[in-house]
Formats: structure tokens, C-alpha cells, sequence
């Protein structure tokens, strides 16, 4: 594997310690990928899914984030995540950092949607430089060329 993917894959297993003692049990829910507005995805973030993903066409979604190309990936009717599989995350254990933080973290207090189950469990940040880890997140993936597309 690529050294800054292998660095990637390290850096998700430390950002999910972190991240372990706020977490809960989502149990059947997947309404924050079936409803969410946005997702902010890194390049390298989309090179270490594509190497997981069996899925061309949700992978191409995704894919269209590089090169400072912002674009949904969410379907346009139901504002769907390509990669939710009925009511879970086909891609769990490789997604994203801002997927991963969503719920132990609330922007503002106000980005859970109604009934999730970090309501009232999460911990609420104003700026990005306040979240898990985010530096060193972002020396890892934050290069020239390198774009999003916000949730968080
Ligand atoms: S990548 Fe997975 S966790 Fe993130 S929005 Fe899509 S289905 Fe949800
Ligand atoms: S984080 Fe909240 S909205 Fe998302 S799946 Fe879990 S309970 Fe549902």
C-alpha cells in the first residue's frame, strides 16, 4: 500500500480510539447518510476507498471530489449516500474522517438529526481546529488540489 495511505489507515485506527469512549449504538438508523446535506471528502480519503469499493458507479460519485470539483454525492431525490447499503454503510470500516466524527461531534449543537442517539451525548465544537485529531488529519491529506464538499 502507498506510504500515505498506510499513514491513512493508521491515522483511523487512532482518530476510532479517540472517538471509542463517546460512541453509541446507532442500531438500524442510517438516517445522517440517507439525509445528511453534504460530505466533506479528501482526495486521498477517496484513493484509500477506491481500493475497497466493488461499486464503479458510487465510487464515481465520490471520485468526481478531485480536483477541487464540488459535486453531491448524494442522490439527487432522496439525498442518498451511494454508498448507504439499505441502513448501513457499505463502506464503513474505510470512511471518511467527517463520516467517522459525525455524531461524537455536533457542529454548533445543532447537526444531529431528530431521535439519533448522540443527541445529548455529543460534543459540541465550533471550528473545525476543535475536533479529533484535525491537525494531524490535515497534515496528513491536505495537499494542493485537494477539495470537499462539506457536511460538518
Ligand atoms: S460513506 Fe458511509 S458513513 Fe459516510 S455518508 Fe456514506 S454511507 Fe454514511
Ligand atoms: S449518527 Fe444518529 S442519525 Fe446517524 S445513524 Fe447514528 S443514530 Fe442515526
Amino acid at each position: 500500500m502507498d506510504s500515505r495511505l498506510h499513514s491513512l489507515a493508521k491515522f483511523y485506527v487512532a482518530l476510532d480510539q479517540k472517538l471509542q469512549p463517546l460512541t453509541r449504538n446507532c442500531g438500524p438508523c442510517g438516517e445522517c447518510c440517507r439525509r445528511a446535506a453534504g460530505l466533506q471528502v479528501y482526495p486521498l480519503e477517496l484513493q484509500y476507498i477506491s481500493r475497497f469499493v466493488q461499486k464503479p458507479r458510487a465510487m464515481h460519485k465520490f471520485i468526481n471530489f478531485i480536483n477541487n470539483k464540488r459535486v453531491k454525492i448524494w442522490g439527487e431525490t432522496a439525498g442518498q449516500c451511494p454508498f448507504q447499503l439499505g441502513d448501513y454503510c457499505s463502506i464503513y470500516a474505510v470512511r471518511p474522517y467527517f463520516c467517522r466524527i459525525y455524531g461524537p461531534y455536533n457542529l454548533r449543537g445543532k447537526n444531529l438529526l431528530p431521535g439519533c442517539v448522540y443527541d445529548g451525548h455529543s460534543i459540541t465544537y465550533f471550528d473545525r481546529k476543535e475536533l479529533p485529531l484535525y491537525d494531524q488529519f490535515l497534515d496528513l491529506v491536505q495537499k494542493p488540489n485537494h477539495l470537499y464538499h462539506r457536511r460538518c
